[in-house]
């Protein structure tokens, strides 16, 4: 009999248990490292203190339990959480060294069941969580392959205009004597690449963020390989047919071959291997950043947006549905660090994120996916504070500037709720600075704001 039982016990363990594929993406720097560090932090610690009111299984009392457990895909790199907390929780407290690529961290959580019928059978569930992070920065290369290289390499001229232009010049220069039908000199395309590559780490470094191809500045296990050793064809003129026999080896038709290669092979290689497997995404967005860099950086970074929200545009005749078949039924935006600004900003953020995403909302609200926004600080580094300035008390914020380490009590400026107007930029008083991170204690959780209004959204309605 109590065979029986165990067995029936067993099947309807197979039979509810679930999986959940939960992607975290975002440009670089906007926060993915300290997202999925503060989030497995807080889970791990549901029953120790994390404070997570928003998030209703753990409000109600019916998370048992979670816990890490092994990687079952091992092919892909590890989520490094154990090294981001090391530095974390250290002295001085640092912040976490930002992942590269693709990383994965695989949790379980046990909770009581909220089922009517299940709740005779059974008292637990288990919800089975990967965790992918992978950089935003891959996802702008999807239009890549609705173009050929002819239109890409036009659409990569028409941007270098501007402080592009300047910072391309190297690049430009090196190529003014390069010979369409010419044999492919592998030296040159090699060093004619990296300085395209030069030029793709400057505009990163500079804030832009709407930069192509994507894998150049982020190769992950493809550094140094001839698919990532191409650029776009420096002229307006393009080469005439060419003879058969050149077509193969001339430098224009190399540049084109491996432009191919890179969209067949690398582009789409993503979206196969990983993409199509996502149940929710989270994105993550620094809108704060560009505010304080100016109007070309932060038109820079609307441009990139609106690239990467085409993945999730799933409508039937979008290029992604098209070569794809993609799942995913809950998309979050999310602003980050939001305790760079003080609390009375954080509407305007959401505000803020929800114009830079207006795209993306059309086309869920036909699409059937869930879609939300919000803004929150996954490890909050600074504290409220007020200042007192002619008998007035304005509220501020308290922390510990970087690369010094010197505490400070500062009020950042207003995060304007429409997109910045020429208004907003002439009379910017928006400035915040990089804060250490606070020092932890070590039995504690990490402090966050709103990380449980991220949780009840993605995963909340898996933990009924
Ligand atoms: P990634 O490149 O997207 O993985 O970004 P990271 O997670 O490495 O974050 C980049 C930097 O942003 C960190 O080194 C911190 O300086 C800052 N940062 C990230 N999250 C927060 C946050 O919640 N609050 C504050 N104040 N800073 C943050």
């Amino acid at each position: 009999m109590k065979n029986i039982q165990n067995e029936v016990m067993s099947w309807v363990q197979r039979g509810t248990d679930q999986h959940l594929c939960l992607a975290v993406t975002g440009l670089s720097r906007s926060g993915k490292t300290a997202f999925i560090t503060s989030l497995v932090n807080q889970l791990l610690s549901v029953n120790h203190g994390a404070r997570l009111p928003l998030f209703t299984p753990v409000r109600e009392g019916r998370v048992l339990g979670v816990k890490r457990i092994l990687q079952r895909d091992l092919a892909t790199p590890s989520f490094t959480y154990d090294r981001g907390i090391a530095q974390l929780y250290g002295d001085p407290a640092n912040w976490p060294t930002p992942t590269q690529g693709v990383s994965k961290i695989e949790l379980v959580i046990r909770y009581r069941t909220q089922h009517s019928l299940l709740r005779y059978i059974k008292q637990t569930s288990s919800l089975h969580i990967e965790i992918i992070d992978y950089p935003g920065e891959w996802l702008l290369d999807l239009p890549m392959l609705a173009q050929d290289y002819v239109e890409w390499s036009e659409q990569m001229r028409g941007l270098l205009v501007g402080r592009r232009a300047e910072w391309a010049a190297s690049w430009q220069s090196a190529c003014a004597d390069l010979d369409p039908n010419g044999t492919a000199n592998e030296l040159l395309l090699t060093e004619l690449a990296q300085r395209w590559t030069d030029f793709l780490h400057r505009c990163k470094a500079e804030g832009y963020h709407f930069i192509q191809p994507g894998r150049f500045v982020l190769p992950g296990e493809m550094a140094g390989a001839p698919a990532l050793q191409f650029f776009p064809w420096p002229f307006e003129e393009i080469p005439a047919q060419q003879d058969q026999r050149l077509e193969k080896t001339s430098t224009y038709s190399v540049l084109k071959q491996r432009y191919d290669f890179y969209c067949q092979h690398i582009i789409k290689k993503f979206y196969k291997d990983y993409f199509v497997k996502f149940d929710r995404q989270i994105v993550l967005v620094d809108c704060l950043q560009p505010l304080n860099s100016g109007p070309d950086a932060f038109n820079d970074m609307r441009l990139a947006l609106t690239q990467l929200m085409q993945s999730f545009h799933y409508g039937q005749r979008s290029l992604l549905r098209r070569l794809f078949s993609p799942v995913i039924d809950k998309l979050l935006f999310a602003a980050t660090k939001a305790d760079h600004v003080t609390s009375d900003q954080h509407t305007n953020m959401v505000a803020l994120l929800r114009q830079i995403t207006q795209a993306a909302w059309q086309h869920a609200a036909f699409e059937g996916v869930n879609i939300e926004c919000l803004a929150l600080s996954a490890i909050q580094a600074t504290r409220p504070g007020k200042i007192e300035h002619h008998q007035q008390i304005t509220p501020a914020l308290q922390g510990r500037r970087l690369p010094d380490y010197q505490p400070v009590l500062l009020y950042p400026g207003e995060v304007p709720a429409q997109l910045p107007t020429a208004s907003f930029w002439q009379q910017q008083g928006f400035q915040f600075e990089n804060f250490t991170p606070l020092a932890m204690e070590a039995d504690k959780p990490l402090p966050h704001l709103r990380m449980d209004n991220a949780l009840e959204f993605l995963l909340g309605d898996k933990l009924t």
